[in-house]
C-alpha cells in the first residue's frame, strides 16, 4: 500500500477507502459502461475528514476528483488511473428542514429527489428538478450550477443556494452557512464555487431555499404551427398565469415522433401534427378554478390558431407521461447505438433558423445523421440529440453546433458546464480576459491544482 493511501485509511478507516480490485465494481458514471478508474476511491464521512484528506493531498500534489452522483454529462468527474476520486455518497444526510425560515441544511452527498421529498413531506417544495433526479448529488448540482425544468420561475441551481461550506484544495474550511435571504457584506464567496465543476473546492453541505409547494400543478402538451406561435405562447402564458407558469419545454416534430413511436411505449396524446410540441407545468392555487382557467386559456389558443391541437394531463399518471416524452432517452437508446447530446443557450427568436442550419450543414458533412432538438425553451436553452455516423467526428459536429454562438451572443454550455468535453469551446462563449481571471482564481485558491486538474481550463495555454 503507498504511503498516501496509508494515510488517507487513517483519516477515512478502511470502510471509507476502495483501492485495486474493490474498485472493480464501481462505474465511471451513469452513462459509462466502464469502471471507475483511480488510484483510490476516498469516502470521507465528515466535512472534518474532507478536510485531513484534501490537506494530505494538497501536500503530496496529489490530483483529486469530486465526484457525486456521476450523472455528469460533460466528462466534469471523469478520473485516471492515478488519481484520487473523492466521493460524498456517505455525506447524505439532511440535518434539517425548517418551515418557518423555509430553509432546509443538507450535506453535499445528499441525493436532489431525497431533498424533494423531504421539502414535500414538509408541505414545501425544493424547485430544483432535473432527469437525473433520482442520482445526482446536491454538491454535483451546485458545482455544475444545473439547470433543469423550473429555471423560467425559480432559476438556476444558485438561486437556490442561501449557504455554504466549502473545503479547499489545503484542507481549510470555509463556512457561508447563511440562512437568510439578504447578505450583501462584500464579496459572495459562495458563488464562486456555484457552477467551478470541482475545480475550487469542494462542497460539504449547503442552506438550501425552499418555496411553498403549490396547490396543484396542471400539465398540457400542445401542438403548435410555427415558432412564431412558440415565442407568443411563452409570452402569453407567462403575463396570463402570473407568475404560474414553472416549465415551458419544446420538441421539435422529430423528437416527439420518436418518443411516441414504435420505438416507444409510449402513445400520441395528441391526433394532431405539428412541427413544434409546447409542454408546460403550470402551478395553481385553487384546483378546480385554477383547472377551468387555464382550460380555457388552451381553448382561446385553439380558437386563433396558435396552437392546433392540445391535451390538458387529466391525472397524475398522464401528467408523468408527458413528461416522460420529453425526458425519456429509451426511444432513442433502442434505435441508435450512439448517443451524442449537445447544451447550448441562444436567443429564442433566433433558435429556428439556428436549429434549420446546424441541419442542413450536418447533413451535408454526415448524410445519414438524424438531428433531434429538444429543451427547456422558455431558458433560451436547446438541446440537441444527434444520430448516428457522427462518433468518430465530435470535432466537425462541435463546429457545427458551436461555430455560428458567438455570432448569437450564445453559449456552449447553458447548464452541463464545461468539463472536458467543452473545454476547447470555452473561448467562444467566454472573452479572453474573463479565462485569464477565472485561472488567476484557480491558482490562488488551489496553488497546487490538485483539485479536478484540467477541467474547465487548462492551466497554461497551449
Ligand atoms: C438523464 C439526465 C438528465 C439531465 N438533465 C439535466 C438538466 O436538465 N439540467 C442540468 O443542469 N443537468 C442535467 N443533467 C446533468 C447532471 O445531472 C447534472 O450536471 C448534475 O448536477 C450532476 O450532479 P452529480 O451529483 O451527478 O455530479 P457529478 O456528475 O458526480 O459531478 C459533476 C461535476 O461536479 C463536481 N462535483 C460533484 N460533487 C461535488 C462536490 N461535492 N464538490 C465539488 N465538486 C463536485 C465533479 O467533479 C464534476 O465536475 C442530466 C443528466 C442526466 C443523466
Amino acid at each position: 500500500m503507498s504511503t498516501l493511501v496509508s494515510q488517507l485509511t487513517e483519516v477515512v478507516g478502511d470502510a471509507g477507502i476502495l483501492t485495486g480490485k474493490a474498485l472493480a465494481g464501481r462505474s465511471a458514471g451513469i452513462w459509462s459502461g466502464e469502471a471507475l478508474k483511480a488510484l483510490a476511491l476516498v469516502r470521507p464521512k465528515s466535512t472534518e475528514e474532507v478536510s485531513a484528506v484534501l490537506k494530505i493531498c494538497h501536500q503530496a500534489r496529489q490530483s483529486v476528483i469530486p465526484a457525486g452522483g456521476m450523472t455528469g454529462l460533460v466528462g466534469g468527474h471523469e478520473s485516471g488511473d492515478t488519481d484520487i476520486v473523492l466521493s460524498l455518497e456517505r455525506m447524505n444526510s439532511i440535518e434539517s428542514c425548517d418551515p418557518r425560515s423555509r430553509t432546509m441544511v443538507v450535506e453535499a452527498g445528499t441525493i436532489l429527489q431525497t431533498i424533494q421529498e423531504k421539502a414535500s413531506d414538509a408541505g414545501l417544495m425544493f424547485p430544483l428538478d432535473l432527469g437525473a433526479r433520482a442520482s445526482c448529488t446536491i454538491g454535483g448540482n451546485i458545482a455544475t450550477n444545473a439547470g433543469g425544468v423550473r429555471v423560467l420561475r425559480y432559476g438556476m441551481t444558485r438561486d437556490l443556494v442561501l449557504g455554504l461550506e466549502v473545503v479547499l484544495a489545503d484542507g481549510t474550511v470555509v463556512s457561508s452557512m447563511f440562512d437568510m435571504l439578504k447578505n450583501n457584506t462584500g464579496y459572495d464567496l459562495k458563488q464562486w464555487f456555484v457552477g467551478s465543476e470541482g475545480t475550487l473546492g469542494v462542497v460539504t453541505r449547503a442552506v438550501l431555499r425552499l418555496y411553498e409547494a403549490p396547490i396543484a400543478t396542471e400539465t398540457a402538451l400542445l401542438a403548435v404551427p410555427s415558432w412564431e406561435d412558440v415565442m407568443g405562447l411563452l409570452r402569453h402564458f407567462d403575463g396570463v398565469l402570473a407568475g404560474g407558469l414553472v416549465a415551458f419545454e419544446v420538441l421539435w416534430r422529430n423528437h416527439y415522433e420518436l418518443n411516441t413511436g414504435p420505438y416507444s411505449e409510449l402513445e400520441p396524446p395528441l391526433s394532431e401534427s405539428a412541427p413544434y410540441y409546447v409542454l408546460i407545468d403550470v402551478f395553481i392555487s385553487d384546483a378546480k378554478q385554477g383547472r377551468e382557467n387555464l382550460e380555457a386559456l388552451l381553448m382561446q389558443c385553439l380558437e386563433e390558431n396558435k396552437i392546433v391541437d392540445g391535451a390538458l394531463a387529466s391525472s397524475e399518471t398522464e401528467r408523468l407521461k408527458f413528461w416522460q416524452i420529453r425526458e425519456n432517452f429509451e426511444p432513442e437508446q433502442n434505435k441508435f447505438d450512439t448517443i451524442c447530446g449537445y447544451d447550448v443557450s441562444l436567443p429564442i427568436e433566433a433558435m429556428e433558423k439556428y436549429v434549420e442550419a446546424v441541419e442542413t450543414n450536418l447533413i451535408s458533412q454526415f448524410p445519414d445523421a438524424e438531428l433531434y432538438a429538444y429543451g427547456h425553451i422558455g431558458d433560451g436553452n436547446l438541446h440537441f440529440s444527434i444520430y448516428p455516423g457522427v462518433a468518430k467526428d465530435f470535432d466537425v459536429v462541435n463546429k457545427i453546433i458551436y461555430g455560428p454562438l458567438k455570432d448569437l451572443n450564445g453559449s456552449v454550455s447553458a447548464e452541463h458546464g464545461i468539463g472536458l468535453e467543452k473545454k476547447a469551446y470555452l473561448s467562444l462563449t467566454r472573452s479572453e480576459t474573463e479565462i485569464d481571471l477565472m485561472r488567476r482564481m484557480k491558482m490562488m485558491m488551489d496553488p497546487n491544482g490538485i483539485l479536478n486538474p484540467g477541467k474547465l481550463f487548462d492551466l497554461v495555454e497551449d
